[in-house]
C-alpha cells in the first residue's frame, strides 16, 4: 500500500473496502454479461456445450462474489470495532493483535496463535467429515 503510514486501520480499512468493491464492481459486471449471454442463446445446459460452459463460469463467479461480499462484511464489523474502540484486540483470548498482522489482515479478528488454533480446528473437522 503506497502511500499509507503503518499502523493507520482506518485507511488500510479504507484500501480494503475499495480494493472489494472494484472485484466485486468487476465480477457482478461480467456475471451480468454471463446472464445476458445464456439469455440470448436459448441455452440447454446438458446438450449445448456453451451452456454448460456459462452455467459454470456463473457458479465459479457467484463463489468469487459471495467471498468479496464477506470480505466487505469483515470491512464493516472491522470499522464499527475501531469506532468502539476495540479495534486490534484479540476476539478469543483478548491480547492485543500484532502489528504486523493487521498491516497484513486489516480486517483480523484473532491474535496470531487463536487464529492458528481456529484453522487447526477448522481442518481437523474437515478430515473427520
Ligand atoms: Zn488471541
Amino acid at each position: 500500500m503506497p502511500g499509507r503510514p503503518p499502523g493507520d486501520p482506518a485507511a488500510a480499512l479504507r484500501d480494503a473496502r475499495a480494493g472489494a468493491l472494484r472485484r466485486l464492481g468487476g465480477l457482478t459486471g461480467h456475471v451480468d454479461d454471463l446472464v445476458a449471454a445464456s439469455a440470448g442463446s436459448n441455452a440447454d445446459d446438458e446438450h449445448d456445450p456453451e451452456g454448460a460452459t456459462i452455467a459454470f463460469e456463473r457458479s465459479q463467479l457467484g463463489a468469487l462474489v459471495r467471498r468479496e461480499r464477506a470480505q466487505l462484511a469483515e470491512i464493516d464489523a472491522a470499522e464499527a470495532r475501531l469506532t468502539a474502540g476495540r479495534y486490534g484486540w484479540c476476539e478469543v483470548c483478548g491480547r492485543p493483535i500484532a502489528r504486523e498482522r493487521l498491516d497484513v489482515r486489516p480486517t483480523a479478528r484473532t491474535c496470531v496463535a487463536c487464529a492458528g488454533h481456529a484453522s487447526r480446528g477448522a481442518v481437523a473437522g474437515r478430515l473427520r467429515r
